[in-house]
């Protein structure tokens, strides 16, 4: 990827994180919007496993199919679709509730409180104004 292409990526919602709509800093992510599924294979001289270079999807990989993510976002969305990146980001409150006492704890003294709204990512917000 060419420095002018991350350019474009960075400038594709006003230096914002496609997803959560926070301001964009060093290290940020490039996130195909469709993954790219990378080829691994284990490597033993190192331990560990490493990229072979190839993908399953390298139709994918072009700059259409790009959004700028905070390196979070990023992360967390993983090789999902957006489809199953919102359904991962849903379940989060249930498993809160499940295993957080923390938490729990949190809402039951009214520091957090659960709107039940579904999750919708910043360029949806954007491009619905
Ligand atoms: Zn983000």
């Amino acid at each position: 990827m060419t420095k002018k292409d991350r350019e474009i990526i960075f400038d594709k919602y006003g230096g914002k994180c496609a997803y959560c709509g926070c301001d964009l800093v060093k290290g940020w992510h490039a996130d195909h919007i469709d993954p790219v599924v990378r080829d691994f294979k284990w490597d033993r001289s190192s331990g560990r496993y490493k990229q072979t270079g190839t993908c399953q999807n390298p139709e994918n990989d072009v700059l259409e199919n790009y959004n700028p993510s905070c390196a979070s976002c990023n992360i967390q969305k993983n090789s999902f679709t957006l489809e199953q990146f919102r359904k991962n980001i849903e379940q989060f409150v249930s498993s809160l509730n499940d295993y957080s006492t923390q938490y729990k704890f949190a809402k039951r003294y009214g520091l957090v409180i659960e709107t039940g709204i579904d999750v919708k990512f910043y360029f949806e917000k954007i491009e619905d104004n």
